[in-house]
């Protein structure tokens, strides 16, 4: 450990995985000397993790900088830099190649994509000579995966598989700028599992761009990390099922291209898997899934949700999907709708369309469904899934289900924790619930949540 450093503040944009991300990234950030603020203003440090799935996601990024461009000019000490979806090239505002945000964003000291994490204290010496102790301790900190994250909460965990994605869906930027996908090696993720579960954790949530295609990519088919007698994430699963002490397994997100019922049938017959999958359907219309170049089509994906009904019939489904993507006409539309209604998913991430530059949607498609249109398409969708979910939370009325207690709600005395299929549960309860599975009775259910009282 070095000696203090002053106060750093991390801002996390975008998916879980960069939330992960920042955890490594705060674990580094200690190891050299720093002191956490939760406070902006009082950081002499400040460190953007970003989301670049839209270009609205930047927009927002590069908003909050503002904030600490006018930090820089009051105190010269502050430093300013960003990892994430939106960086490409190592790099800090001395490094000869730099890259491209330098121009964008003219305060900015340092710069690098998360898996150069441990190449932060070069970084920062080549900006002010003061951090010179931090390169020495570099080669110490070893492979981004190996830093030990900073949980946030020692009940809760993520933990992730593998990074980047081979996927090239036409709107999506992360193979681009996280990289091709290639997976942690299962002792490697299981040794992390037991810290976790060591320092009392009781639910771990594993991380990927697509977690069942975990030990098939390309890269890792050449390297000798994995056995083919069955697919690599049903050995990861089965092997951290045997961690005693884990209570609660899940894992986000899987794709429909690679999800086999072997998966399913893991998560049905695993006592610590949860009975909770999130599959990202994008599209209804075979039309539309091929423009998004998604591998698979409307048939598939309802017999991988029949299979999943026939083995777990309460499992919840939720989804992702963009509506008003390039070229989709109100009969595309509708065919989304339908199979939306025949799936009745628990929970959606509905988007609209919006061009990303960078992606092939972007470069060779005409983004040509007006903005009214998308807005109507979205509301029309968010109704029905207000009823969908309507139906999936009544079955819990009056039933006893497990509930984890995440959080204090706003409100003084209610407690807001999830059940066993990822709804959120709200009820009034001591402060001592907070990391503990403890059964509930829901007395109501709502659109997005249920109603519990404790079970006495
Ligand atoms: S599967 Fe498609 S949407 Fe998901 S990260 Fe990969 S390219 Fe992006």
């Amino acid at each position: 450990m070095s000696r203090t450093k002053g106060k750093y503040h991390v801002l996390t944009f975008g998916c879980q995985m960069n939330h992960s991300d920042s955890e490594r990234l705060a674990s580094a950030l200690e190891n050299y000397g720093f002191q956490n603020t939760d406070t902006l203003e009082e950081a002499e440090l400040v460190i953007f993790n970003t989301c670049s799935i839209k270009q609205k996601a930047e927009d927002k990024v590069l908003g909050h900088m503002k904030k600490v461009t006018k930090m820089k000019a009051r105190n010269s000490k502050v430093k300013l830099g960003i990892t994430g979806c939106m960086t490409r090239i190592t790099s800090s505002a001395k490094s000869r190649t730099k890259d491209e945000l330098f121009k964008q964003i003219p305060d900015l000291d340092i710069c690098f994509p998360i898996k150069d994490l441990p190449k932060i204290g070069s970084l920062l010496k080549d900006i002010d000579p003061d951090f010179a102790d931090l390169e020495q301790e570099e080669a110490d900190l070893g492979n981004y995966f190996k830093i030990a994250p900073k949980y946030k909460t020692p009940f809760q965990a993520y933990l992730p598989i593998m990074t980047g994605c081979d996927k090239f869906c036409t709107y999506c930027i992360v193979p681009y700028s996280r990289g091709r996908e290639t997976s942690r090696p299962i002792d490697e993720i299981y040794q992390e599992a037991l810290k976790i579960v060591d320092n009392g954790g009781l639910e771990i949530t594993l991380l990927g761009q697509n977690v069942n295609s975990y030990g098939l990519s390309w890269a890792d088919k050449k390297s000798d990390k994995f056995t083919y007698d069955s697919p690599p994430f049903v050995q990861l699963l089965k092997k951290l099922d045997t961690i005693e002490g884990l209570k609660r397994l899940r894992f986000t997100s899987p794709h429909p291209q690679d999800m086999c019922n072997k998966v399913v049938d893991a998560i049905a017959d695993l006592e610590s898997l949860m009975p909770y999958i999130h599959l990202p359907l994008q599209s209804g219309s075979d039309y539309i899934l091929k423009k998004m170049n998604r591998n698979y089509d409307s048939k598939k994906f309802m017999e991988i949700v029949h299979y999943i009904r026939s083995r777990m019939p309460n499992c919840a489904i939720s989804t992702d999907i963009i509506v008003g993507f390039c070229g989709e006409t109100e009969e595309h539309f509708q065919e989304t709708y339908d199979l939306f209604k025949e799936v009745c998913f628990d929970l959606a991430f509905i988007s609209q369309y919006s061009t990303r530059k960078g992606t092939v949607a972007g470069l060779l498609k005409k983004d040509d469904v007006p903005a009214e249109v998308k807005k109507q398409r979205w509301h029309r969708l968010n109704d029905l899934l207000r009823e969908t979910s309507l139906i999936k939370n009544k079955y819990f009325e009056g039933k006893t289900v497990q509930v984890l207690f995440e959080r204090k709600s706003r409100k003084a005395g209610i407690l807001k924790g999830r059940t066993e299929y990822g709804k959120e549960v709200i009820l009034e309860g001591p402060e001592t619930l907070i990391g503990q599975i403890v059964p509930v009775k829901i007395a109501e259910s709502q659109e997005w949540r249920l109603l519990g009282e404790l079970v006495t």
